[in-house]
């Protein structure tokens, strides 16, 4: 018997975890930060995730001062990569924007700009023009 395949994790699921717990964080109210505070808070994360960067390109390059190994690096990157795109969530959810709404347009713009046959729709897979 085959096992059954999980389905994919959506734009729209991570957004609304995302937006219930913070709300239990935040009293309810993603209101109670406003734009600038989710905006610190992501590109903070984003901050880690370069710092953590940085120290694989001392592992790249053989200088000396890291504590962990490339591979717990990177581990530790795909860690901070995933906290700044939480924060991204709960920022878009603070300005009233839908994000996958969003992601569909912007790279679909793009797309068309530079002449590029990918394609994001609603349905969460991408196709070739
Ligand atoms: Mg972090």
């Amino acid at each position: 018997m085959q096992p059954k395949p999980i389905p994919a994790l959506t734009i729209q699921e991570l957004v609304q975890a995302s937006v219930s717990r913070a709300k239990k964080w935040h009293g309810g109210s993603l209101n109670a930060w406003s734009l600038s505070d989710w905006a610190c808070a992501a590109l903070g994360e984003a901050g880690e995730v370069c710092n953590v960067i940085k120290k694989l390109n001392r592992s790249r390059d053989g200088v000396v001062g890291n504590t962990k190994s490339a591979d717990e690096l990177t581990d530790h990157l795909a860690d901070e990569i995933a906290d700044t795109l939480i924060y991204l969530t709960l920022l878009a959810e603070r300005a009233d924007i839908d994000l996958e709404a969003a992601l569909i347009r912007k790279f679909n713009a793009v797309s068309v700009r530079h002449g590029f046959p990918e394609r994001l729709s609603n349905g969460g897979k991408h196709h070739e023009l």
